[in-house]
């Protein structure tokens, strides 16, 4: 057994999270796919165990074991079975608004929920015309009396459908770009909250994705997460803490692929050998068990840094870069688990075909890699570096 920056306790929980993977979750993860139907018996299996907790404090009914952890899990979970794997990242995207700026009142209704896994939750910020342009989003809230009215729809959101709670974005006042969002906590049943369009897509098939309309809409005016007009930074905060969850994700997608493409590699013969044998097969694995590792290395430093309360500016590039590094490594070792099978890596019969697909919407959602380089490149620019060479 090589380095493991993990604690005892950690391992521990890692080691229970890396069975229910092996024992209750990788058995269902092709035939999620084939049906595209939301996991409700995992959701149950994660209830059971725990697991939703693990990024809830205590006094919120988790386990207080933070970030890191967190990350650990989903990375284990989607070794097996990345639908499921979204599962646990999305309950921390859409609590974290709450766990940043909510009341204890807010809290105190909505985290021990969420940390059992009783409520699943959502984050609306995407809409048809506005995804990677957020201040162009249409959604209004006004205030009446008391409680705000939501009208407008939002495009894409995970969970749709499956949530018991929405963190909501939409625009106080719609002449004022990014300064003009505000933030809401909504309940599903929440009169005037309708699910449109479930999509069909690529990849993580058993996730819902979908469209989410308010039609006068009423939520209880105490449901206003942080300030009027605070909603944009609020979005920018939660995403600095949940992109690593995708890193994670796409982790788990790769190392699964890797270690899949390995064993295949010892069994299967061609020219008289295992094809692990030959040199060509052999130094893809190095290059996959590289990456792998490379991207571990930034996803735990992130989850460190999350649960020593590092913020700001630091936190906003450790984010990007884990989960820019994380996912683009989880669509070049899966591409490569495919051709190290071969033709049979094409066929749905072997998981690589399915871990392909799942590895790339990591590369698009929760900001798409093109934007984290801009945040990167942002950060980059703004630090005042001192070189040994200056330049001109
Ligand atoms: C399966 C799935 C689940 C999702 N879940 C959620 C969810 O739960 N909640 C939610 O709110 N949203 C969700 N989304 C939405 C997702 O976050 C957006 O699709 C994503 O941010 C990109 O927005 P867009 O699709 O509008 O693409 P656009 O913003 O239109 O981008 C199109 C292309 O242009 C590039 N581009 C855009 N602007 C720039 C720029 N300034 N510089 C360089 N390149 C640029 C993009 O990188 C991309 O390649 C989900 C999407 C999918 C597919």
């Amino acid at each position: 057994m090589g380095y493991d920056p993990l604690s005892e306790d950690q391992r521990e929980v890692r080691e229970l999270v890396r069975t229910l993977a092996r024992e209750r979750i990788a058995p269902r993860a092709a035939e999620i796919d084939e049906t595209g139907e939301f996991p409700w018996d995992l959701v149950e299996v994660l209830r059971e165990h725990e697991i939703f907790g693990l990024p809830f404090e205590e006094r919120h009914g988790g386990t207080g074991t933070g970030t890191l952890m967190l990350l650990v899990a989903i990375e284990e979970v989607s070794k097996a079975c990345a639908t499921t794997g979204l599962v646990l990242a999305v309950q921390e995207l859409g609590a974290l608004a709450l766990k940043l700026a909510g009341t204890d009142e807010q809290r105190e209704r909505y985290l021990p929920r969420l940390a059992s896994g009783e409520w699943l939750a959502a984050y609306a910020l995407t809409e048809p015309g506005s995804g990677s342009d957020s201040a162009a989003m249409r959604t209004t809230a006004r205030r009446e009396d008391d409680a705000y009215v939501l009208d407008g729809g939002k495009r894409f959101i995970t969970n749709a459908g499956v949530a018991g709670v929405y963190t909501v974005f939409a625009k106080t006042d719609p002449d004022a770009g990014h300064s003009g969002i505000s933030c809401f906590v909504v309940e599903a049943d929440t009169p005037g909250l309708e699910i449109g369009r479930i999509e069909p897509k690529m990849g993580i098939k058993g996730s819902t994705t979908g469209e989410v309309f308010f039609n006068d809409c009423r939520a209880p005016a105490g449901n206003l997460i942080g300030e009027e007009g605070e909603g944009f930074k609020v979005a920018m905060r939660v995403l600095d803490r949940s992109r690593p969850g995708i890193g994670a994700q796409a982790l788990g997608i790769a190392q699964g692929a890797t270690d899949y493409a390995l064993e295949y590699a010892k069994s299967r013969e061609t020219m008289g050998k295992p094809i692990v044998e030959h040199e060509l097969v052999a130094a893809k694995l190095a290059d996959m068990e590289t990456k792998c590792e490379a991207a571990r290395g930034l996803l735990y430093r992130f989850g460190l840094m999350a649960d020593e309360g590092v913020d700001g500016p630091e936190l906003t590039r450790a984010s990007a870069m884990a989960k820019l590094y994380c996912s683009d490594v989880a669509m070049e070792v899966t591409t490569e688990a495919v051709q190290i099978l071969g033709g049979y890596g094409y066929m749905k019969e072997y998981p690589v075909e399915r871990m392909m697909r799942d590895a790339k919407i990591t590369q698009i959602y929760e900001g798409t890699n093109e934007i984290q380089r801009l945040v990167i490149a942002r950060e980059m620019v703004r630090a005042n570096r001192t070189s040994l060479a200056p330049v001109g």
